[in-house]
C-alpha cells in the first residue's frame, strides 16, 4: 500500500518543469512567450492561433541590457559600436496566418511610401524655400518610421538570456496552447 510522502512535489508541476528542461523549446509564462534560440514555433499564427501560412518565417531578434541605452546620451556612435558587440541574437521561426501576414506587409509598404513622401516634401520645401512644407515632411517621415516599426514587428523581445528568450506580443489563444514555463534553477 502506497504511503503519502509529504516531501514529494506535485507531479504535474514536476512533469512540466522537466518538460521545460528536457523536451520542447517553447513555453508560455504569463503573457510572455519563452523560447530556446533556434526554436521553430508551432505552425499556427502567433497572433490569432489560426493555421500559419507556409512557409513560416525565419526571424532574428536582438537584445541588449536596457542600461546600455544611457550611452546614447554620451555618444550615439559609441552606443552603436558597443550595442553591435554586446547584443544577443535569437533566431526563431514564427508562423503568421494569411491575414496577419498581409497586415504586416501593408504596414511595411505604407511606412516605405510615407518615408519617401516625407523625404520628397523635405526636399521640395528646402528647394522651394517653403519651411512649412519641410516641417510637414519631417513629421511625415518620423510618423512613417514609427508606424512602420510598430506595425511590422510581430514580437517584442523583453530579454535574451543564456538559455531562454522572452517575448511580448504573442496572442493569448496561441500562448494557451503552449506548456507552462517553470524555472528549475
Ligand atoms: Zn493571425
Amino acid at each position: 500500500m502506497a504511503t503519502l510522502n509529504p516531501y514529494q512535489p506535485p507531479t504535474t508541476r514536476l512533469r512540466e518543469a522537466l518538460s521545460a528542461e528536457v523536451g520542447g523549446d517553447c513555453w508560455r509564462d504569463g503573457k510572455e512567450l519563452v523560447v530556446r534560440p533556434g526554436c521553430t514555433l508551432p505552425g499556427r499564427c502567433i497572433k490569432c492561433n489560426e493555421p500559419a501560412a507556409e512557409p513560416m518565417q525565419h526571424a532574428r531578434f536582438y537584445w541588449h541590457h536596457p542600461a546600455l541605452y544611457l550611452v546614447i546620451f554620451i555618444n550615439l556612435l559609441i552606443y552603436l559600436v558597443i550595442a553591435l558587440i554586446v547584443r544577443r541574437r535569437t533566431p526563431v521561426t514564427i508562423g503568421l496566418c494569411e491575414r496577419h501576414r498581409m497586415r504586416r506587409r501593408v504596414s511595411t509598404i505604407g511606412a516605405i511610401a510615407g518615408t519617401l513622401l516625407g523625404v520628397g516634401l523635405i526636399g521640395y520645401g528646402v528647394s522651394g524655400d517653403a519651411p512649412v512644407v519641410s516641417m510637414i515632411g519631417v513629421a511625415m517621415l518620423l510618423a512613417s518610421l514609427v508606424c512602420g516599426i510598430v506595425g511590422s514587428r510581430v514580437l517584442v523581445v523583453t530579454r535574451i538570456g543564456e538559455n531562454y528568450t522572452r517575448f511580448r506580443g504573442a496572442g493569448t489563444e496561441f500562448l494557451a496552447t503552449l506548456p507552462a514555463f517553470y524555472r528549475t534553477r
